[in-house]
């Protein structure tokens, strides 16, 4: 059975034109790029365009402000916890509440210690509160790290906006944000748009390079301590031997998104927009989460009233449909993801969010090949919910109210 791939915000396959451009650092150069014979210039040689061909896609970036990394999870590590390493006297930190972990749990972890960390809250679409965004900023705010858009729902923050009344309040806060989901899908401008953010954290893996390769932008100036330590790489920055196929391998990831983006951009956002007007069309109590928000073009987040998550993966599987859903299994338990409850997603829905990442790749077969099979998925797991029992026959005006709860009562209406 083919494969129908629509879970690229998890990862993505690696492009055939990526391996092409890292075979020969795992073949014949495969030289440490630190040693001094003159074999190994090769490799070095190889870092160094990587590293200027990713500064000019962002946006004319200076070479040394690119820091290569193992992932954006150890990107917004070092930029969370650098940061704080590196400024002794602010304690006061703001991010929101509808993080990736890799920032979320560091926010809770400075907690723990002792920092007071702020998480903005989202409305209901997703959206930042700006009002809350700009009282929350204090003169002793040492760091913001607002992502750029989200993973779940794609929504998208107004990272320009906000790191320039962050700069206009206070220059001295630094300000960061996780482009993991937009690098590659958004044109981002270091030296324009963005140019009030100092740390910008993003990973080959989401953009068709391949798993284990990372970065992390850091505006010069801005003070941020290693992480690693142990070794002269990356001036300093950053020990352990570089990962010279992945680092061309990034890099040559991000130039094909950025010569692609025009044509995809407007191909991917029709195909994700024809998904979402069938799926609302032919299912009743289906929403959109996110939908009202400026979102990702490749991304739909649906809500489907009344069943679970698992079991719609469970049969989207079985033919050949790879998606998401918003719960997270940690050690036995269903958690529905924090994303979705910081929006205040019902508790009919929270556990029955799926997830459509769509790619280059994406073609529309595989698009018509959803909207025929989801709909039925979705069918014959309600025949099993007692809550869509009570719903069916409920009179829609009771139906929606019950729609509308986030907090499970009791036993079904
Ligand atoms: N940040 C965001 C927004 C993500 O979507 C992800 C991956 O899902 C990460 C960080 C972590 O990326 P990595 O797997 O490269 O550590």
């Amino acid at each position: 059975m083919p494969i129908i791939y629509l879970d690229n915000n998890a990862t993505t396959a690696v492009a055939p034109e990526v391996v092409e451009a890292m075979m020969p650092y795992l073949t014949g150069e495969y030289f440490n790029p630190s040693s001094m014979y003159e074999a190994a210039r090769g490799p070095a040689d190889a870092i160094a365009q990587a590293r200027r061909t990713i500064a000019r896609l962002l946006g004319n970036a200076r070479p040394p402000e690119i820091l290569f990394t193992s992932c954006a999870s150890e990107s917004n590590n070092t930029a969370l916890f650098g940061t704080i390493a590196a400024n002794s006297e602010r304690r006061h930190i703001i991010t929101t509440a509808v993080e990736h972990p890799a920032v979320y749990e560091v926010g809770k972890d400075l907690v723990r210690r002792g920092f007071e960390v702020d998480f903005i809250p989202v409305d209901a679409q997703g959206r930042l509160d700006k009002t809350e965004f700009v009282r929350t900023l204090r003169p002793d705010t040492l760091l913001v790290s607002v992502m750029h858009a989200n993973n779940e729902t794609g929504v998208i923050f107004p990272v320009e906006e906000l790191s320039r009344i962050t700069k206009e309040t206070d220059p001295a806060i630094v300000f960061h944000t996780d482009a993991t989901q937009t690098v590659g899908k958004l044109p981002i401008d270091l030296r324009g748009s963005f140019k009030n953010v100092d740390l910008l954290s993003f990973s080959g893996h989401k953009l068709h390079a391949p798993k284990g390769i990372g970065a992390l932008y850091i505006r010069r100036g801005t003070r941020c301590r290693p992480f690693l330590l142990g070794g002269h790489q990356e001036e300093g920055r950053r020990a352990g031997t570089e990962n010279v196929a992945f680092i061309v391998g990034l890099a040559r990831a991000l130039e094909l998104a950025m010569e692609r983006i025009d044509a995809d951009t407007p191909r991917i956002t029709a195909q994700r927009d024809r998904l979402q007007h069938e799926l609302v069309e032919r299912i009743p109590y289906l929403e959109v989460n996110g939908g009202e928000a400026p979102r990702l073009d490749n991304t739909l987040n649906v809500a489907c009233h009344f069943i679970e998550g698992e079991g719609i993966l469970y049969q989207l599987s079985e033919h050949g449909i790879c998606a998401s859903s918003g719960s997270a299994c940690t050690s036995g338990s269903l958690e529905p993801s924090h994303v979705l409850r910081s929006m205040r997603v019902p508790f009919t829905a929270v556990h029955g969010s799926v997830r459509f990442s769509l790619s280059h790749y994406t073609t529309d077969a595989e698009i018509d090949t959803v909207i025929e099979v989801f709909p039925e998925i979705v069918a014959s797991l309600r025949r099993l919910s007692p809550y869509w029992d009570a719903a069916k026959n409920a009179p829609r005006p009771e139906a929606v109210a019950m729609m509308e709860q986030t907090e499970m009562p009791q036993s079904p209406a």
